[in-house]
């Protein structure tokens, strides 16, 4: 069976679904191909946080954290059951790297970039130890208590997916592309039983997009580092809000209470294997394990986690330090004769309604 298609996307992550979406909106006939289910990479494997990113101010990234949160606005007005908002608290303790002093600039800017309305305060050591038993009081000098947002990420991803789907896009699962051909007025892939034909090929596979595009010779501008992060899931709930923590070396994680685990995250290690064959490495487990029990009276033992989950980050390669790489998407558009390639780099799962907006006016013509 042929059948041609004014864009064939590769990839049913968030991404890749919200791009979909969007050209189906404009009327046009989509295809999705993804080798293996809905929402299979990080969007079901992310820290589920619709959030600008406090710490990407430190490196000055404002516009980044800017879009992030106007994208976080649209998402609590419109999926109000899959993005709520919550309190996260911020506890500073004698070790804590950063200062009370900077995390209350901080967090006075990220309120000024934020549309929810909703203030950062000072929270009492006392009502915050109240509330929060589980923790050690100890060195504890500040809590800061702002307001952030949430998500169930796979659940978002099948919305937006099932969204597309009622607007005409075809989202073909686990098909493994046989082959890509490009030749100068048309693109051909072959999966096992079907071939689709188009003029317009867009690469939305994350973390796997460098190894798409070294089996398949496409033209590309960046390439991606693959920062794997890990999450423990933790048998019970620990706490009754999401606190942020600081690590000696400056590094954060949290503690997110959910239904009735706890999510304790998360690592970035560079890797350098094929996404499909990272694994949890249990040095990062031992780690959050240590960093967590460094606040918690009771320590966490290995039998208290019920599940530890993987992801792959693909930020784009700008800098010696991954923790420093930014998660800004590029847009990478090449020309092919009389056909579009269009490779997605980067990006996080709250940034895609203005990533598939932007990718969609820019594949308007
Ligand atoms: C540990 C971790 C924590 C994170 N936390 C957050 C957070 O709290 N908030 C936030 O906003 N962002 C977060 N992110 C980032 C966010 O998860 C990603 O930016 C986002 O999910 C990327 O979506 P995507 O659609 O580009 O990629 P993916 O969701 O990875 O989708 C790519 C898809 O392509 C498919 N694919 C691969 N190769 C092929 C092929 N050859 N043919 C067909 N299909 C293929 C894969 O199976 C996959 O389904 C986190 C990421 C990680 C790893």
């Amino acid at each position: 069976m042929q059948s041609d298609y004014d864009a064939v996307i590769l990839g049913a992550g968030i991404n890749g679904t919200a791009l979909a979406r969007a050209l189906a909106e404009q009327g046009k006939r989509v295809a999705v191909i993804e080798k293996s289910q809905i929402g299979a990479g990080a969007s079901s494997h992310s820290s589920r946080l619709i959030h600008g990113g406090l710490r990407y101010l430190e490196n000055f990234e404002f516009s980044l954290v800017k879009e992030a949160l106007n994208d976080q606005h649209y998402l609590l007005q419109n999926y109000p059951k899959l993005v709520k908002l919550r309190n996260f608290y911020l506890p500073v303790y004698e070790n804590s790297p950063r200062p009370a002093w900077m995390l209350r600039a901080g967090l006075w800017l990220y309120g000024f970039f934020s549309r929810h309305g909703q203030k950062a305060r000072r929270v009492e050591n006392a009502e915050f130890l109240a509330r929060f038993g589980e923790l050690r009081a100890e060195g504890l000098k500040a809590v800061f208590c702002y307001a952030d947002a949430k998500t169930d990420d796979y659940a978002l991803t099948c919305a937006i997916a099932a969204e597309a789907k009622t607007l005409g896009a075809e989202i073909l699962e686990d098909e493994e592309i046989q082959s890509l051909t490009i030749e100068a007025e048309k693109i051909t892939i072959c999966l096992a039983e079907r071939v689709l034909t188009t003029s317009l090929l867009i690469n939305a596979t994350g973390a796997w997009v460098d190894e798409v595009n070294t089996r398949f010779s496409l033209p590309s501008s960046y390439r991606v580092e693959k920062l794997s992060g890990i999450h423990l899931v933790i048998d019970r709930v620990l706490l009754p809000d999401p606190i942020f923590l600081q690590t000696a070396s400056k590094r954060i994680f949290f503690i997110i209470p959910e239904k009735e685990t706890t999510l304790i995250g998360t690592t970035e290690r560079s890797e350098s294997a094929d996404v499909d064959d990272i694994k949890v490495n249990e040095e990062d487990i031992a780690y959050l394990l240590k960093e967590s029990n460094n606040y918690l009276k009771n320590a966490l033992k290995r039998s208290d986690i019920k599940e530890v989950f993987i992801g792959t980050r693909p930020l784009i390669k700008s800098a010696k330090d991954p923790s420093k790489m930014s998660r800004e998407y590029k847009l990478d558009l090449h020309r092919l004769g009389k056909n579009r390639l269009l490779h997605i780099y980067g990006g996080k799962l709250t940034t895609f309604p203005s990533l598939a907006k932007k990718a969609a006016e820019m594949l308007k013509s």
